[in-house]
């Protein structure tokens, strides 16, 4: 029996090169392997190298164009010389998904100066620095899609989550200002803000915080991260040419 089509949303990026930061799992392997599947070339940035061949190698072997860049997303230098090499490597970049990033969660009155330098630097800094240096680009272009990785946390805060929450909020800040800044050249820029998502970053919390989260989580479940990819397609894809400056929450009625 033939298999039965495919109702998710499915687009043509082919001739796109498309670049995702935290490639390496969870949210951003999935939104690397989706753009892989919609024909654009994909090039996967992360601190890990084997698990970024193993996504690459994934792409190629459905058909698909990858390449591999190491960095320290934290990184002025390296996020500039990554944008350099990816533009140099495939004459473009279309698509760029600010998705690397941490928690180190802990109450407030013990959080340490690290705990918040840390999450704040690899969260907001490195969209700062990635959206830096692929504006320059896609401004020349006259068109591009900066899509950058929020959470509910950004949005009504979260226990535990000072330094997360200050910094999915500023990327929401963040968005809407470049937005208005880039709108005139054909670059949109649009943030996402996930629920609770199925991946290392929520099994660390242990099985009885999952458990509790479910409860406030009117579809009852936790999301699949195919659920953000098929979410960041709809904004890289022509249908998506006019929305910008937004926030998209995927959250299974978290924040309703
Ligand atoms: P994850 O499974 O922990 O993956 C995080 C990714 O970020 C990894 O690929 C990691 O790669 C990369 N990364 C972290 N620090 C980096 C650095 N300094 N330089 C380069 N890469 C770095 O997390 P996830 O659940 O997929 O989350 C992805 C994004 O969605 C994050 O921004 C997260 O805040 C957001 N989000 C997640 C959820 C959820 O429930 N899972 C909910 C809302 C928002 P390396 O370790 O190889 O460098």
């Amino acid at each position: 029996m033939a298999d039965a089509p495919s109702r998710r949303i499915q687009v043509d990026l082919s001739g796109q090169v498309a670049l995702v930061t935290g490639a390496s799992r969870g949210i951003g392997r999935s939104i690397a392997l989706a753009l892989g599947r919609s024909g654009a070339t994909v090039a996967c940035i992360a601190r890990n190298v084997e698990k970024l061949q193993a996504v690459a190698d994934e792409i190629v072997a459905a058909g698909g164009a990858a390449s591999v860049h190491a960095c320290d997303v934290t990184d002025a230098a390296a996020a500039q010389a990554t944008v350099d090499a990816v533009v140099e490597a495939h004459g473009r970049l279309d698509v760029m998904v600010n998705n690397a990033g941490i928690t180190k969660d802990t109450l407030l009155p013990i959080m340490g100066d690290e705990d918040w330098d840390q999450v704040i630097a690899a969260n907001l800094r490195s969209v700062f620095l990635f959206t830096r240096a692929a504006a320059k680009v896609m401004m020349r272009q006259r068109s591009g899609r900066i899509i950058n990785m929020s959470s509910v946390s950004g949005l009504m805060g979260n226990p535990g989550q000072a330094n997360y929450s200050a910094s999915k909020a500023g990327i929401i800040g963040f968005t809407q200002t470049v937005a208005r800044e880039l709108a005139k050249r054909k670059v949109t820029v649009n943030a996402i803000c996930p629920g609770f998502i199925a991946t290392d970053m929520a099994e660390a919390l242990g099985p009885a915080i999952i458990d509790e989260a479910k409860k406030r989580i009117p579809a009852g479940r936790l999301g699949e991260a195919d659920e953000i990819a098929d979410a960041v397609l709809y904004l890289a894809s022509d249908s998506g040419a006019y929305i910008t400056g937004q926030t998209l929450v995927v959250d299974g009625g978290m924040t309703a």
